[in-house]
């Protein structure tokens, strides 16, 4: 233990630098940032929350933040979601802190008023003035309203403190309430509320320091402060400083980052964005004050977090989805394990996603996530002997965990390495985290004795021959075959050949079918190659985001690189593409492709393709669109021959993954099956 711990000390001495706090000593610079789970809305989960909590604390990261509770009604995200308000609540929270100190972790409540982002009636904001992004318009805080607000506040840090919590986190970024009171764009107020910058600071610096007075010295006040706001008529840089001074001054123990208003059109955390794009912006703000700071988004592995640390960016990072892939971050970092850290690739998928629709929030990566209580390993009563074929993300996701509970896993795979799909996912520029999962996986494999045949395709009879308990099929997809007149033309090619480079590509391209992997086609079209877009001050020039801090809320004018190729991206069914895709990278998608004059035409008749191009129509008007290339990407369909032969020849079989159901082709939903199966065999 001593020589791991010393190795991660080597490796990552500034991670596992102790930080005191004054009146407590944190045992790293690991925060998990606050993340809504669905499960706070209800006492009834607390149970599973505590576990959800209590397995992190035990993976040993320093401090944790819970997901966000209102200090009353009105600040609800939305109705009867989370809220401490009440002394009759505390003790269903003291299940939470108890359970955490167990594991001897520490943990913060979040006190987050949603203002006008509260998707309900009874949302409140500085001024009445709807966001772009909520159906419902505010009510105006009164004078007295704002007085009852702070108090709210400072009743739900004393609450928070009676349940146990270790401390407080004050949501005063993504654009909620406290922000709300900050812009321009939301507070037009004339009393001691709004007008100059120092009225529009007040409310938070009211709340800290009389929070601060309420819960005394020995209690952790973390502010959130939104150091870009991302939006128009919002903070300036100068005046970011000076609301931080005065936090400091009014008794904040540590100081997070905050980064864009959830109405911003800068994407902050999809996979896209650069790791630790905006770390940069807590170094400019460290130097102004003394108290430690938190920086955030986009950190994800050891050796990130250990150079945004080196170099002084700032005194800690946060971290929260890599916390829903893992919950054993911090301790395989600690104990020279961090090549078996499953990796968070910044899909947003399996969180964020279902968040937006009111579902339990977990990880594509790891469907264990908040379901700590319900997807355990069953007792293994005898050892089996399994074959997996098939080594996309359904395949590994199965024989790893089948490996890990102890059973003799032999996994075949056709393809000369490990990965399926998501070898096609990792040669798109701006998803070069998909390459990480194979990095896991492999280590996996390895590291539990997975006997893995590559390049080799499984036959029906050899399996049989293999006198295995079970076979599970993860042969995944073929490519759908639309049958366009004309599509054995030289010009035509399928999705993997265009992606795997296999055919030179002109300069006029058609897509065929707009689904995910038709718009991951044209990102690959039209933007530069992976190591460019990997490169943060390029990414912040495109996007649009001031690195100079010398303009309001951040933004500057985006300077789009010209596309390469002129694309059209179409599909058969009325209205824009993208309609379809995840919620909160869909529009980044759209953005991106839109940025690069890519023609997004839905309603489209394919007729047929010859030397002069791609023959359409379009609401009943043919035209020919004169391209070089037509790259077919009209879904897939499943192979499962195997899995037939199999059942016919009587030996038992799980189909799963892209083999199972192809419509749907998901890897959230292939490597849920997968371990829901591999939990259970
Ligand atoms: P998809 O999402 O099902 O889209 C298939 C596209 O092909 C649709 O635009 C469809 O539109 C068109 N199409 C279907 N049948 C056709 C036919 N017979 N002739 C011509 N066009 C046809 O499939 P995908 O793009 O292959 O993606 C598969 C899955 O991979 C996704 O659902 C997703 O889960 C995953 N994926 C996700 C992402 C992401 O960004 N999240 C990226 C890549 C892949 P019309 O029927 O309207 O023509
Ligand atoms: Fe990360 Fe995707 Fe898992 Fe969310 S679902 S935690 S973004 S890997």
């Amino acid at each position: 233990m001593l020589a791991a711990m010393t190795a991660a000390a080597t490796r990552y001495p500034q991670l596992f630098t102790p930080l005191d706090l004054g009146f407590c000593t944190l045992p790293n610079r690991v925060l998990m940032g606050s993340m809504h789970t669905g499960l706070e809305d209800h006492a009834r989960d607390f149970g599973k929350l505590a576990e959800y909590f209590a397995t992190r604390a035990r993976g040993g990261v320093g401090l944790m933040v819970t997901g966000g509770f209102s200090p009353n009604v009105a600040g609800w995200l939305k109705p009867f979601s989370s809220r401490l308000s009440m002394p009759w609540q505390v003790r269903a929270h003291r299940r939470i802190t108890g359970a955490v100190h167990a594991g001897s972790g520490r943990i913060c409540l979040q006190i987050l008023h949603a203002g006008r982002y509260g998707f309900h009636p009874l949302s409140v904001a500085p001024s009445k003035i709807k966001s772009p992004i909520t159906p419902f318009t505010p009510r105006a805080l009164s004078d007295a309203g704002v007085e009852r607000t702070i108090r709210a506040f400072v009743r739900t840090a004393k609450l928070a403190r009676d349940a146990g919590y270790d401390g407080v986190e004050i949501m005063g970024s993504e654009g909620y309430l406290i922000n709300e009171f900050l812009a321009e764009r939301s507070n037009q107020r004339t009393d001691r509320w709004g007008g100059s910058a120092e009225n529009r600071m007040r409310f938070p610096v009211e709340i800290v320091r009389r929070t601060r007075e309420e819960v005394g010295r020995d209690f952790i006040i973390i502010y959130r402060l939104s150091m870009l706001d991302l939006v128009d008529r919002a903070q300036a840089w100068e005046e970011i400083v000076a609301l931080a001074k005065q936090i400091e001054a009014a008794g904040a123990t540590l100081i997070n980052t905050g980064i864009g208003w959830h109405e911003a059109r800068i994407p902050t955390i999809v996979t896209s964005v650069p790791r630790a794009a905006f770390t940069w912006v807590t170094r400019r703000m460290r130097e102004n004050l003394r108290i430690p700071l938190i920086t955030t988004n986009r950190i994800n592995t050891p050796e990130v977090a250990e150079q945004v640390l080196a170099r002084g960016d700032a005194d800690m990072v946060s971290m929260a989805r890599p916390f829903l892939a893992d919950p054993d971050w911090v301790a395989k970092a600690r104990d020279g394990r961090a090549a078996l850290i499953n990796p968070c690739i910044a899909c947003n998928q399996a969180c964020l996603d279902h968040v937006f629709e009111n579902k339990r929030a977990s990880c594509l990566m790891n469907p264990r996530a908040c379901f700590e209580t319900e997807l355990v390993d069953a007792p293994v009563v005898h050892k089996k002997r399994l074959a997996v074929v098939g080594a996309g993300p359904a395949g590994l996701a199965c024989a790893t965990t089948l490996a890990q509970r102890g059973h003799a896993v032999v996994l075949y795979e056709q393809a000369n390495e490990i990965g399926g799909q998501f070898n096609l996912a990792k040669r798109i520029p701006g998803k070069e985290e998909y390459a990480e999962p194979m990095r896991y996986w492999g280590n996996l494999l390895d590291a539990f004795g997975v006997d893995l045949h590559l390049g080799k395709r499984a036959d029906a009879a050899a399996l049989q021959a293999g006198n295995f308990d079970a076979v599970i099929i993860a042969t995944g997809v073929t490519p759908r075959d639309p049958r366009i007149a004309g599509q054995e033309h030289p010009m035509v090619l399928g999705y993997h050949d265009a992606i795997t480079g296999k055919r030179p590509i002109g300069k006029r391209v058609a897509i065929i079918g707009a689904g995910g992997i038709g718009f991951d086609v044209a990102e690959f079209l039209t933007q530069p190659a992976p190591s460019a877009t990997t490169d943060i001050a390029r990414w912040t020039r495109e996007w649009g985001v001031d690195a100079t801090l010398a303009r309001r809320g951040g933004l500057a004018k985006p300077e789009t690189e010209p596309s390469p190729r002129e694309v059209w991206l179409l599909q058969r069914t009325a209205g824009r593409p993208g309609k379809r895709l995840n919620k909160t990278t869909g529009w980044v998608h759209r953005a991106a492709l839109k940025a690069k004059g890519v023609k997004m035409l839905g309603g489209v008749t394919y007729e047929k393709i010859d030397t002069a191009g791609l023959h359409v129509s379009i609401d009943g008007n043919p035209q020919t669109l004169a391209v070089d290339n037509v790259i077919i990407c009209a879904g897939q369909e499943s192979n499962r021959a195997l899995a037939d032969e199999l059942s016919a020849l009587g030996v038992v079989v799980h189909v799963i993954g892209g083999a199972d159901v192809a419509a749907e082709l998901d890897a959230k939903r292939a490597i849920r099956q997968a371990t829901e199966l591999a939990v259970r065999l």
